[in-house]
């Protein structure tokens, strides 16, 4: 999709004239691009007028900027598009609320309730699964697997085949021993049909989900938006997870689930791993999608990103002092801005040969398993210089609870120790920083 729209806007820019025809040209070439990309047809007719009224708008700007201003004017619609502007629901320690998981059959509705099970329990909460499930041979036998191996208590049964008596039956008894979420995993089918969605209704009703999950899977390309939208007329959908984002998704699906549902995406599947699932946010999804693959977009989404956390890191490092979380947050802008070889692609002059030796999966999903060793451990433990690990007790506590094991967190303490020394010789008050040019 980048290159396809880079390539048009190169070709404006090349154009000593920039009339209607021109924009219209253009346009026309970046909505094929946005329909190849699963976009729903609708909303791409209505980004187009949008982009459009924009630039006739904006008849001031020289011809030069006409470029930016269209590529700026696409990057917000798409992000409008793929964030409703609705806070997304968090469950709290101690609410003890119940979340509903619906989708269609093979969407990934288990695999992401694991995940979120998972997710939460590393931030210190009591999480239990239920598997309301009885349509499909197996549904709790893979659950049970699932479930046991991110150690979460589980509710489930082989004899009952009534699935409103075993969601009723697993939440009473998870809110009777203070669980503080509760997840009910459903039943899909392969089509939206009405057996399905009475199904969801009375389980919906019997129960009264503080939140329902849509699970949609994100490789259906043109399909999503029929998909979203029968869902939506059943169910309080709530929040979306999108999964298989790993694959060759290409972006436009989640966005239509946004535009039926009206509701937020809370996270993004990223395969088959219980770890394997990011927070969404609206900027670099869109910066992914559009494949963003100039220097310039590359260090715009950088500066993004990194607005609102920079200053804090700035004054620890000016002090000389790099803790744990100030590592978090640097490898976590890394993170948003995708996989490490897309990251690698944008980088003029990185030729694919040159990338041969570097396993960017690998280095991904160690980014992946630093950030669940970060999120097992307390507020406290993140502000420090990893010291307190010394102690062994709480060293097996946070491998306990990010699933890894005690000298992964090792390998990564050395790390972070490394990338201080580093730091030190930056900052304090006779380091490199203190002469560089103090709006650094
Ligand atoms: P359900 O029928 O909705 O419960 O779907 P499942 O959770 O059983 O998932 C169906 C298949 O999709 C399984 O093989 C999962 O491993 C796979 N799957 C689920 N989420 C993802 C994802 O984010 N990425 C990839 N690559 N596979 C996924
Ligand atoms: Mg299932």
């Amino acid at each position: 999709l980048g290159a396809r729209i880079n390539s048009a806007l190169q070709t404006l820019s090349r154009e000593s004239v920039i009339d209607e025809k021109a924009v219209d040209a253009l346009l026309r070439e970046i909505c094929g691009a946005l329909l190849e990309s699963d976009v729903n047809v609708r909303l791409v007719q209505q980004l187009r007028l949008n982009v459009k009224a924009l630039v006739n708008k904006d008849e001031l700007a020289a011809s030069a900027n006409k470029r930016k201003v269209i590529q700026n004017a696409l990057f917000d619609e798409l992000c409008r598009l793929v964030d409703p502007g609705v806070q997304p629901w968090v469950p709290r320690k101690g609410k003890q609320s119940v979340v509903m998981f619906v989708g269609l059959q093979g969407s990934g509705k288990t695999t992401s309730c694991t995940k979120l099970a998972a997710y939460y329990k590393r931030k210190g909460m009591k999480v239990g699964m239920v598997c309301a499930d009885t349509f499909r041979a197996g549904a709790f036998d893979q659950l049970k697997q699932n479930a046991s191996r991110a150690h979460i208590p589980y509710y489930g049964s082989y004899n009952e085949a009534d699935p409103v008596q075993i969601a009723m039956e697993g939440v009473a008894k998870f809110k009777k021993d203070k669980f503080d979420l509760i997840i009910v995993d459903t039943s899909g089918r392969h089509k939206q049909e009405a057996e399905l969605f009475a199904e969801m209704e009375q389980i919906a009703a019997a129960i009264k989900p503080d939140n329902t999950v849509f699970v949609m899977d994100g490789t259906i390309g043109q399909a999503a938006d029929s998909q979203a939208r029968a869902f939506k007329e059943s169910v309080d959908i709530g929040s979306i997870i999108i999964t298989k984002m790993d694959g060759h998704a290409k972006g436009g699906g989640a966005i239509s689930a946004v535009a039926a549902t009206g509701s937020p995406i809370i996270f993004i599947g990223t395969g088959e791993h219980m770890h394997d699932l990011d927070r969404f946010s609206a900027r670099p999804f869109v910066s992914k999608m559009l494949g963003m693959g100039d220097l310039t977009g590359l260090v715009e989404t950088v500066q993004d990103m990194q607005l609102d956390k920079n200053e804090d890191m700035m004054k620890n490092i000016a002090k000389g002092v790099f803790t744990l979380k100030d590592m978090r947050d640097q490898l976590q802008s890394i993170m948003k801005m995708g996989p490490l070889s897309k990251l690698m692609g944008m980088m003029p002059g990185m030729s694919p040969e040159m990338m041969q030796g570097i396993d960017a999966d690998e280095s991904t999903r160690r980014l992946r398993s630093y950030m669940c060793i970060f999120d097992s451990m307390t507020e406290s433990e993140l502000g420090s210089d990893g010291k307190v690990f010394e102690d062994e007790a709480r060293l097996r506590r946070v491998a306990r609870g990010s699933g890894v094991r005690p000298v992964d967190i090792q390998a990564m303490l050395h790390q972070h120790k490394q990338f201080g020394q580093i730091v030190k010789r930056m900052g304090g008050p006779k380091g490199m920083l203190s002469k560089m040019n103090p709006a650094m």
